[in-house]
């Protein structure tokens, strides 16, 4: 039905209104209280007819997702002023319901002379605002990953433009000193990395190392929103200005999670490469000679009990000469399995000193138990069944590291334990006491 525009009224509008947008909400500012005078769409069952006003603003601005996580408590320090709003105001909201994003334009208008402001919600539709999101998204490919960022003035110390990125991509109008801003962050600082947040953030040091237009930043732990630990970059860039006595900077806060996890698994695979011995999985001859001297170092400072050992297959020539050497790696690597097997928790390294050598450290170990545990190690090497080759024994050589002891001290006492142990006729074990 066509209409003239001149024939609509204001009940025209008001009819409009109650059949179209999605909710209506009145709020007391001063008793902090609401009551919801419409509610359909997406808000049908989003919040009760009447409640608590800061518990509808942590609800419609401070939800997280539809799983009933709360944002964490940190973060709710800017809801109080969000109560509090001077004339009209029109923001987006990123609502979620039942794990699906809806964009919600807020619109609060103050009632004249009255502590009342009327709320009005409602979903916009996927193609009012796909072009601005799409243009948005070109734009902010970059600024996507930014969780949080404000401007800050060190002289007067305010902050000012305090967006969160994950809320909306609104400001939020709040008037937080700089100085108390840095010890409300710094609850959500990792506890490790939270010295080194005060350090960085401190005027002082910010003064006396930013010139005009200097950006630098650093990682740490942070929280997110949902209180887990992410790692960001917090960034601080000065304006550019010609006045020394300017210190107006913008700082930010770059989510650098996934990048970082990949990048230290990364690392950890280098470390790996470099420390392990590739055939066995135990560790190569450079890590476990380091850990023989971190061995003695440890006796000497901790005064824990310390003892090592040196195990070498018996007759390994004969095993290549008849199997052929691809044979004899598997059998290096199964015996290797074997003495891993035997040390599993973690208070023991095993590595391959060489050929088919093995070193074994034990931490908390006197000599007495160590003959034993060799003893045990030595039946076991004897009673497997190692593929293509049966059976083979080992001998092993067992010392004590003492207090003033040196880790050329301790591998030649094993080794001439182990020589004792070949001389005595192999598959036994023999010890040198320290
Ligand atoms: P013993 O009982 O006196 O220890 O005799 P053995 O034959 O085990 O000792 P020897 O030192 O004479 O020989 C060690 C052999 O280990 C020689 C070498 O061919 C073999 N070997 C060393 N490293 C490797 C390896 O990485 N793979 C294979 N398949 N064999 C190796
Ligand atoms: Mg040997
Ligand atoms: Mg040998």
């Amino acid at each position: 039905m066509d209409r003239d525009i001149k024939e609509y009224t204001i009940d025209d509008v008001a009819g409009f209104f109650k059949d179209n947008v999605d909710a209506i909400v009145a709020v007391d500012v001063e008793k902090s209280i609401y009551h919801v005078i419409q509610k359909k769409g997406i808000f049908s069952n989003f919040f009760d007819d009447d409640g608590d006003y800061n518990e509808l603003i942590k609800k419609l601005w401070f939800h997280f997702n539809d799983s009933g996580e709360q944002i964490t408590e940190d973060y709710q320090v800017f809801i109080p002023s969000l109560g509090k709003c001077q004339g009209k105001m029109s923001r987006r909201l990123k609502v979620f319901r039942h794990g699906i994003l809806h964009v919600v334009q807020m619109t609060i208008y103050p009632v004249e002379d009255s502590d009342v402001n009327i709320i009005i919600l409602d979903e916009l539709h996927d193609s009012e605002y796909e072009d601005e999101l799409k243009t948005n998204n070109k734009v902010n490919t970059i600024q996507n990953t930014y969780l949080f960022s404000m401007y800050v003035d060190l002289v007067k110390d305010v902050t000012s433009s305090i967006s969160i990125t994950e809320i909306s991509e609104d400001t939020v109008n709040t008037q937080i000193k700089y100085s108390d801003w840095r010890m409300m962050i710094v609850n959500m600082i990792c506890p490790d990395d939270q010295k080194m947040f005060l350090e960085k953030t401190d005027p002082e040091y910010l003064m006396a190392n930013f010139k005009p237009g200097h950006t630098a930043s650093f990682d740490c732990l942070m929280q997110n929103l949902e209180g887990k630990y992410i790692w960001v970059k917090l960034i601080f860039s000065r304006a550019e200005t010609n006045f020394e006595d300017d210190f107006r900077f913008v700082f930010m806060v770059q989510d650098i999670h996934e990048n970082t996890v990949e990048l230290m698994s990364t690392l950890k695979k280098y470390e790996e490469m470099a420390s392990l011995d590739p055939l066995t999985g135990v560790l190569n001859h450079g890590r476990i000679e380091t850990e023989l001297g971190n061995a003695v170092e440890t006796a000497r400072k901790s005064k824990r009990a310390v003892s090592a050992m040196i195990i070498d297959i018996d007759f390994f020539k004969q095993v290549n000469d008849n199997y052929g050497h691809s044979v004899g790696d598997m059998t290096l690597k199964q015996f290797a399995g074997i003495i891993r097997g035997n040390f599993t928790d973690g208070r023991a390294v095993v590595g391959r000193w060489g050929g088919e050598e093995f070193v074994t450290i034990c931490y908390d170990m006197d000599i007495r138990k160590l003959k034993e545990v060799a003893e045990e190690l030595r039946e076991k090497v004897a009673a497997e069944t190692f593929k293509a080759v049966g059976h083979i024994t080992c001998s092993i050589g067992i010392t004590g590291i003492k207090l003033e002891d040196e880790a050329d001290f301790v591998f030649e006492r094993m080794d001439k334990a182990l020589y004792e142990a070949k001389s005595d006729g192999r598959n036994c074990t023999r010890c040198i006491e320290a």
